[in-house]
């Protein structure tokens, strides 16, 4: 990885305080299961963390795991084992990389010196890896997993993003609701076996009206920040203050949290303090790019590049808020049925992206491709032509979001100040 330091902009103060408070979780989660021997749930993103909060049971995402074993640059080593225990070579990386540290077994490298036993792994069977990934994974771990479903869907409403609040049944197909909802009983029933944790509908409807309240003041953020000229914060502001407080949505910390970024964005835009002359607005589309993510920075410096947008932001109003209609388990279905799907697949993905590239004025978009990454779970090309097609210019840019091992960060700047100069008329 190349060394030199680009000078990021000022991050905002609520973007440090969510590192501390995510470090801080982190520390606390030990104490709670390794020392107290407290129950904790390991799972998939697009899973419903809600059924655990609820239940006063802490749970580690995947995706956060595996994000935060490569920011701490340990990917390359976990591979390693992986290869080493004989995993085919074109395996994918962002699911399996927690996989890879527990089976490296070397707790004096791991993060928390490596996972404890979980009370259960959840993931939603959103590609043919996944279970593969997490059946092994709870075989090493010595414990269960408790896959679900993810059925296609038949009917959809067109802008499924406009809808999704109050016509949630219609956007999400109404069977696939009743399966995750059913499924979710079932999972209830397994948690309450396991640990000594009753699950309560009303306290899963409080959370639920305080996720809505959360969620709303992020939407508010999105608009700010798609609306300012320029851009009045990084892609590490967006991504921190979105991502820590939806792994703890609907707490009073996350509601508090997501209303304090809101000011705060406010505040530089009244200030007009954005920082950077920007000559060309990005739209980054996929994962972050956890390992390096100076490489956002790196382009603003060189090239005024910046990335205006990317989903975890504008996902928080179209894809979590919901009414709930006396109804709060299936309105929590019908958020998690198609996490996945609206993110990643045609056409959900595709009309959201460019109705978003035109609500934030977007010159360019940068399509992450990870090698190796299974194309059932990802529309990146339909995506990329939708795009193309309604006018704005895009570059897919092979790289991985947790693995670094063919990473370099100048070799990815040069591709893309490339593309600007030949696509994009400063
Ligand atoms: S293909 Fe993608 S979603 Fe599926 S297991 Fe691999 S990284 Fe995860």
């Amino acid at each position: 990885m190349s060394t030199k330091a680009y000078s990021p902009r000022r991050p905002l103060d609520c973007t440090v305080a969510a590192k501390a408070f995510q470090k801080a979780f982190g520390a606390e989660l030990k104490t709670r299961v390794v020392e107290r021997g407290e129950p904790f749930a390991l799972a998939q993103a697009d899973t419903p963390h809600e059924i655990f909060h609820a239940m006063n049971i802490p749970v580690i995402a995947n995706q956060w795991w595996s994000a935060y074993i490569s920011a701490k640059q340990l990917s390359k080593r976990y591979f390693g084992a992986l290869d080493e225990q004989g995993f085919p070579p074109n395996r994918c990386s962002y699911c399996s990389l927690g996989l890879a540290c527990t089976l490296a077994a070397d707790p004096a490298t791991a993060p928390w010196g490596g996972l404890p036993r979980p009370t259960v792994l959840v993931a939603r069977l959103t590609c043919e890896c996944i279970q593969h990934v997490f059946s092994i994974w709870a075989e090493a771990l010595g414990t269960d997993f408790f896959p679900l479903e993810a059925p296609a869907w038949i009917n959809t409403l067109p802008e499924w993003y406009r809808h999704s609040r109050s016509r949630w049944e219609e956007v999400y197909d109404a069977r696939r609701i009743d399966l995750l909802t059913a499924e979710m009983r079932e999972l209830i029933a397994l948690l309450e076996r396991k640990t000594d944790r009753k699950f309560d509908l009303g306290e899963l409807a409080r959370l639920m009206e305080r996720i809505n309240e959360q969620e709303q003041l992020l939407a508010e953020t999105a608009e700010i920040v798609g609306s300012a000229r320029p851009c009045p914060i990084s892609l590490n502001d967006q991504m921190t203050n979105t991502m820590i407080p939806q792994w703890h949505r609907g707490s009073d910390w996350a509601v508090a949290h997501a209303r304090r970024f809101r000011d705060e964005v406010l505040e530089r835009v009244r200030a007009g303090a954005s920082g950077f002359n920007e000559r060309v607005r990005l739209m980054w589309i996929g994962a972050g790019l956890w390992h390096d993510t100076s490489f956002y920075e790196a382009l603003e410096e060189r090239a005024g590049a910046v990335f205006v947008w990317s989903m975890y932001l504008p996902f928080s109003g179209a894809q979590y808020i919901r009414e709930l209609q006396g109804r709060p388990l299936e309105a929590l279905a019908s958020r998690i049925c198609s996490m996945n799907e609206v993110l990643h697949l045609p056409p959900w993905m595709s009309d959201w992206l460019v109705s978003e590239a035109e609500r934030c004025a977007i010159d360019a978009a940068v399509v992450l491709v990870p090698p190796d990454n299974r194309l059932s779970q990802s529309g990146t090309l339909l995506a990329a032509e939708a795009l193309r097609a309604a006018g704005v210019p895009t570059l897919m840019l092979s790289a991985d979001m947790v693995n670094a091992a063919t990473w370099s960060r100048d070799t990815a700047v040069g591709i893309v100040e490339d593309f600007l100069r030949r696509e994009v008329a400063a």
